[in-house]
């Protein structure tokens, strides 16, 4: 059986603990990865604290010069990189080669880090005195990671706080843990020093000693809302900087101008695509007035009985399998609470089997309609490939349903009306919105979040916001005195004149 360490200079103990990683295509445990615990973080700690000064004191130039060999080396491996990212998430292999490539826009901004960094200056602020200000680097910062980007949301963490001079200890899901550990690999190929970048593997043991570990300042955490929670509320205990972004149920409004046809194509995309495990999927669609409901109806449903499902590297399919059997389950289980509690099942994917791959973790396409607000399976998340329709009535409900939604990630609206569009932008409750655009994920130099039980914490991933939460700001006020004294008086507190 295939085994997966820890990424880290000093040898790791023999691991106590292990996970089992899956094939979800088949069903079979692929691998077993090491569990580690606070002796090992401690470990990890002590050789960033070896590594991290000198690190940033090297200039911003040469470390965007890492990060540029890094990015060729990321390129230049992308297709092994999908292949092992598809394997063990279940993602179709183009899905993951737009992991790693989303991720690697982050790492392209980073490369940008000595203008980035530059700092605010006020010559003559006052008299003989000047004004300026520098991001300084944390120190050591963490990230824990979610299953369903195993690529990209490691290196919006650790390409903004590397660049921006911190060492980094990534704990990434222990559900797919080979990625992570490949792009640290690569990292130091392309010049990091050994320890800047580490990955330890873990559960909860492991997150909660980073929690409580003095010599780690920040972290930055992505994944499900209640440990989102937890770890901002724990975080703050002991005195961190903390993001925690959580889950999502983002809506996509369909106006009855919009076009139809376009509409369902983005919509079986955002909604199946990569079997409906992203924080960014439109698992909710809501037609204002009955007339658009019926005639999106009328087309969503040949549309949906045409996605392929396959196994993640079959070039053909659509989407692939679900993560593991456990999540398999509670998909379906969410299929059969919606019917259990009204809601009209249109198509219904529960029980699917592909066929040679019966053992794989593979959901159907569902469709459910006649959905309401007041339906536990609309105000959960279920993350897997099942499309929501809520019908409402005008466009005033269609702002009301994501805006009064516990979690407020992603919204979309779909209309050719530019007024409404507008309109819907400045008023909906929600932290990023498409307008027709489905899967509205800012590009790398602007900044990502959600809002509400979606994002914890105000500063967002990456971007300007990103460089942010890695950096602290010092502020520093100079005069150089000519000599000749200064009779001012020294008890008044001082102002500018
Ligand atoms: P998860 O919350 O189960 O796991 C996330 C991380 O937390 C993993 O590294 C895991 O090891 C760790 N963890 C698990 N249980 C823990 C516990 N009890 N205490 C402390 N840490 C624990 O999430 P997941 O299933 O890997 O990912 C899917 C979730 O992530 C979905 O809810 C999805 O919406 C969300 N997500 C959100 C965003 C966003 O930007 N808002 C992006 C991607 C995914």
């Amino acid at each position: 059986m295939r085994q997966i360490d820890h990424f880290m200079p000093t040898a790791s103990p023999a691991a106590t603990r292990k996970h089992q990683v899956w094939n979800p295509s088949t069903g079979e445990v692929q691998a077993e990865v090491a569990l580690g615990d606070a002796a090992l973080l401690d470990s990890a700690v002590a050789t960033a604290q070896r590594v991290q000064p000198e690190w940033s004191a090297t200039n911003p130039q040469k470390r965007a010069r890492v990060m540029f060999r890094f990015k060729e080396l990321v390129e230049a491996n992308m297709r092994p990189l999908a292949e092992l990212l598809s394997s063990e998430h279940g993602k179709t292999v183009p899905d993951a080669k737009g992991d790693v490539q989303r991720g690697l826009e982050v790492i392209e901004y980073a490369c940008g880090i000595p203008q980035v960094l530059k700092g605010e200056y006020t010559p003559g602020a006052g008299p003989g005195i000047d004004v300026y200000s520098m991001r300084q680097p944390l120190g050591i910062g963490a990230g824990i990671t979610p299953f369903n980007f195993p690529a990209m949301i490691p290196m919006w963490m650790f390409g903004m706080a590397i660049a921006a001079g911190n060492a980094f200890i990534l704990k990434p899901s222990e559900r797919d843990p080979s990625v992570p550990v490949r792009l640290a690999e690569l990292f130091v190929e392309a010049g990091a020093p050994e320890g800047l970048l580490q990955v330890l593997h873990g559960d909860k043991a492991m997150v909660d000693a980073i929690i409580e570990h003095p010599a780690i300042p920040a972290i930055s955490f992505v994944g499900s809302s209640d440990i989102a929670h937890y770890i901002y509320h724990r975080g703050a205990e002991f005195s961190k900087r903390v993001q925690a972004f959580g889950g999502a149920k983002n809506h996509g409004v369909v106006m009855p101008d919009a076009d139809l046809d376009q509409v369902v194509n983005d919509l079986a995309g955002a909604a199946y695509g990569s079997a409906g495990e992203r924080c960014m999927a439109l698992p909710v669609v809501v037609p204002v007035g009955e007339d658009t409901a019926e005639r999106l109806k009328e087309k969503l449903i040949p549309a949906i009985h045409g996605l392929r499902i396959g196994v993640s590297n079959d070039p053909d399919a659509h989407y692939g399998p679900v993560v593991t059997p456990e999540h398999k389950a509670r998909i379906e289980q969410w299929v059969t609470t919606a019917e259990e509690e009204g809601a009209e099942i249109v198509i219904d994917g529960r029980g699917f089997t592909l066929q040679g791959h019966e053992n794989g973790f593979f959901v159907g396409p569902t469709l459910i309609d006649r959905v309401t607000p007041d339906m536990k399976s609309y105000q959960e998340e279920i993350f897997g490939p099942v499309l929501q329709i809520v019908r409402a009535k005008d466009f005033e409900e269609a702002v009301r349903l994501p805006s009064e939604h516990q979690y407020g990630n992603g919204v979309a609206i779909f209309t050719r009306n530019g007024h409404a569009a507008r309109e819907f932008a400045s008023r909906v409750n929600v932290g990023m919105v498409g307008v027709n655009v489905p899967i509205p994920v800012p590009v790398a130099y602007h900044s990502f979040g959600g809002w509400k039980r979606s994002g914890f914490g105000d500063i967002d991933q990456y971007g300007t916001e990103g460089l942010a939460f890695w950096t602290k700001r010092k502020k520093v006020t100079q005069r150089w005195p000519d000599g000749g004294g200064d009779s001012s008086n020294a008890f008044v507190i001082p102002t500018m004149g």
